[in-house]
């Protein structure tokens, strides 16, 4: 009862298509599913997710026939693999900037290959669900607790996750004697060759179920709000991914649950720009503080003010680095720079006083006299 869509369907071919076949069809499905030209469409990540997903198991003739044979369950996870790859966040998993798909394999593939075999009647584990998260910039580098509601499909209730109407029967199966799978041997010049689908009349379950619940309609399964925390810490960037064990979909007859993973996205600041671990950041100054030098204010993210000292002669795009106050590296007290990138400010308009001291500085410089006095104004001295 995976949440997950069969491999074939998404990349929209045949159980038989050929492997050139699979190929065109991935290329075509992730140029139009590519999150760089779906910008406004929030699900296209997802969608191209999974079919890179799908193209990675069907492009590989040792998993593709895997998946033939025992579906989605042969990539499952069996246990907390890969949990606390970078610890110290009290009960998450840690970071997975990778999505930790490849252990799944190792640990099919690998050493524990008899897992993959687990019958569909089993406990299964259940599937894992990704949320995207957007913070601020502010929270990026100091770090911040969330808390979200997040619905999610839990065991019911009434039936127990059977769902069976409580008093009501489950008899076995007929058609798969409650195995849940059909073998089917065909001969072919090449040999018999054996073949394993799940049972279509019980879907795999191995159980009929005379009535099903009236709470889950028979899943097994009702959708719930949690709450969920998330503990965010200081260094996340966009594309940052927190797996938080343990909080995906519930598990089926009595499988451990998946994983939440927590897709982390930063919000455009108005001030800031992030660099990797640096910060950038303009700031405008008038033309008299670029000649003589002096000091500017700048109000930090998190609002600490910081003074930047602005020597004589600063020229427009002159850039000053504060070392230290940047964005801080993850899980480490190293943090990356600030650079102050200097605009210069010409006035558009001056007052009586300071155009005579700009047309003084101006002969100081030049040796020419620079204000001709019109009639007009002389009129107005003469009026006062
Ligand atoms: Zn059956
Ligand atoms: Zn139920």
């Amino acid at each position: 009862m995976s949440t997950k869509r069969d491999f074939y369907e998404i990349l929209g071919v045949n159980r038989d298509a050929s492997p050139e076949e699979i190929k065109k069809a991935y290329r075509k499905m992730a140029r139009k599913y590519h999150p760089d030209v779906n910008k406004d469409d929030p699900n296209a990540a997802e969608k191209f997710k999974e079919i890179n997903e799908a193209y990675e198991i069907l492009s590989d003739p040792q998993k593709r026939a895997a998946y033939d044979r025992f579906g989605h369950a042969a990539f499952e996870q069996t246990g907390n693999a890969g949990a606390g790859d970078f610890g110290g966040f009290g009960g998450f998993g840690g970071f997975d900037d990778l999505g930790g798909f490849g252990d799944i394999f190792d640990l099919f593939f690998g050493g524990a290959a008899g897992t993959g075999r687990r019958r569909k009647t089993g406990p299964q584990r259940g599937a894992d669900r990704e949320i995207r998260l957007e913070i601020s910039l502010e929270d990026a580098i100091f770090g911040v607790e969330k808390e979200f509601e997040l619905p999610r499909m839990e065991k019911c209730e009434r039936c127990n996750g059977t769902g069976a109407e409580p008093g009501s029967n489950i008899k076995t199966c007929p058609v798969c004697n409650g195995h849940g799978q059909v073998r089917n041997i065909q001969r072919t010049p090449f040999g018999h060759f054996e073949t394993v689908r799940t049972c279509s009349r019980c879907h795999g379950e191995g159980k009929i179920i005379e009535k099903p619940c009236s709470s889950c309609r028979g899943t097994g399964q009702v959708r719930k709000s949690r709450r969920i925390n998330v503990r965010i810490p200081p260094g996340v960037d966009t594309g940052s991914r927190l797996r938080i064990q343990g909080e995906g979909e519930a598990g089926i007859r009595g499988g451990p649950p998946g994983d939440l993973y927590v897709n982390i996205f930063i919000k455009k600041h108005p001030k800031f720009e992030r660099d990797g671990y640096n910060l950038i950041t303009d700031e405008e100054i008038s033309f008299v503080k670029a000649a003589l030098g002096g000091e500017i204010e700048i109000v930090l993210p998190g609002g600490e003010v910081y003074n930047l000292h602005i020597p004589e002669g600063t020229q427009p795009g002159d850039v000053f680095t504060v070392k230290g106050k940047g964005v801080p590296y993850l899980n480490s007290q190293r943090r990356g720079d600030l650079n102050v990138v200097i605009n210069v400010k010409i006035p558009k308009r001056l007052t009586k006083k300071q155009r005579e001291l700009l047309e003084k500085f101006y002969e100081e410089e030049t040796g020419e006299e620079k204000h001709k006095k019109g009639i007009f104004e002389k009129f107005k001295d003469v009026m006062g």
